[in-house]
């Protein structure tokens, strides 16, 4: 096991610069999730840091031993793709021996090594398969249980999920989840999907366009976003974000006034005549009861009046999109017993002004 360390590394490619000024440290032991849109240079940074790409430009260092010049073999990280990349003629006992084989271990170890390995993935009726006799699930956990055998010092691992349907994703994400709890190997994982950041990591580093848009562990990036980017990426579903010019009154959101009390004014230092992009979660919107409406016979604080375009029962929770003039609004609501929501229904909601971004 070891730390792993980023120096202000660039990667272009002829004219496209794919990472610029990526730095951080990854202590021993911890599970860091890169995530961000496709092309953002999640993959180019986990290719540099397995030796398949040459950094244009910084340092990396695998412990404190600074890897820039050393070959991707002798860096002793292992690598699992989405593709599983299983050898297709060998067992699935062939495969996870073989890269203990190629470094020579005694042949009594390696038998060791990989009952070891497929009692902790449940790999052991599968062992004198071929790959081509697995599920996707399988051939996936035999990838995994190749690059757990070789005992790394880091584990590099690129979208290993995404060719998994809905179920397994969960239940592979949890086991993989628990062998990184028994394990304790250094893992740098890379995904698109902010599910798997948000359960898995100790740290998650967001990223867009080749940099860095923020690190930090996934309840507090959810909670304070460094910026408009990380807000909306993270959260599912996510952050909704309304166009508001402030007013002395409160908020002018598709022709409507969202009231705001003086405490928000103040905290979030608005000022009259500005144009503000206001992100709320969608679980900080309610719907009000409509007699409440009737009886004040006036705007409420923090309300806004919206028609339903699409209700999507989720189970425990109920999806609603829902429009005004110029914006959509996501609200995730638990809607009581015999209470219904329609489409093309008028809705009086109630926005959580003290988490409005
Ligand atoms: P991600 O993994 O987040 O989808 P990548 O790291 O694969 O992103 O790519 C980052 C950027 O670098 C993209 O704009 C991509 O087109 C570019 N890129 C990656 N590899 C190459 C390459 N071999 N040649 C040219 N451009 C590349």
């Amino acid at each position: 096991m070891a730390k792993v360390r980023l120096e202000e590394i660039k990667r272009r490619f002829n004219n496209v610069t794919a990472i610029e000024d990526i730095s951080f440290e990854i202590p021993d032991g911890e599970f860091w999730v890169l995530v961000g849109p496709s092309g953002c240079g999640k993959s180019t940074i986990l290719r540099t840091i397995a030796g398949l790409e040459t950094a244009t430009s910084g340092k990396l260092f695998i412990g404190d031993r600074l890897m820039n010049n050393i070959p991707a073999r002798q860096r002793d990280v292992a690598m699992v793709f989405q593709n599983y990349a299983l050898y297709p003629h060998m067992t699935v006992a062939e495969n996870i021996a073989f890269g203990l084989q190629m470094r020579k271990v005694d042949a009594k170890l390696i038998q060791e090594r990989v009952a070891t390995v497929a009692r902790s993935l449940s790999l052991e009726h599968l062992l004198d398969r071929k790959p081509k006799q697995l599920s996707g699930g399988q051939q996936q956990r035999v990838a995994l249980g190749r690059a757990i055998a070789r005992e790394p010092q880091v584990f590099l691992l690129d979208e290993p999920l995404s060719n998994l349907d809905a179920q397994l994703r969960d239940d592979t994400r949890a086991e993989l989840k628990q062998l990184h709890q028994e394990l304790g190997i250094t893992t740098v994982y890379v995904t698109h999907d902010q599910v798997e950041a948000m359960t898995l990591a100790d740290k998650i580093v967001v990223l867009n366009r080749g940099r860095i848009q923020q690190i930090g562990e996934p309840q507090s990036i959810y909670a304070f976003p460094a910026n408009q980017m990380v807000a909306t990426f993270l959260g599912n579903p996510p952050m909704n974000i309304l166009s508001a010019k402030y007013t002395n009154d409160g908020f002018d959101v598709g022709e409507q006034l969202i009231a705001v009390p003086e405490i928000i004014r103040e905290k979030l230092q608005l000022r009259p005549g500005q144009n503000y992009d206001l992100g709320i979660r969608p679980e900080h919107i309610s719907i009000n009861e409509p007699q409440r409406r009737r009886e004040h016979g006036e705007e409420e604080v923090g309300e806004l009046v919206v028609e339903v375009k699409v209700v999507e029962p989720l189970g425990r929770e109920t999806l609603i999109r829902a429009s005004l003039p110029g914006s959509t609004v996501l609200l995730n609501v638990q809607l009581g017993g015999n209470v219904r929501v329609n489409v093309g229904d008028r809705l009086s909601l109630q926005l959580d002004l003290t988490q409005l971004f």
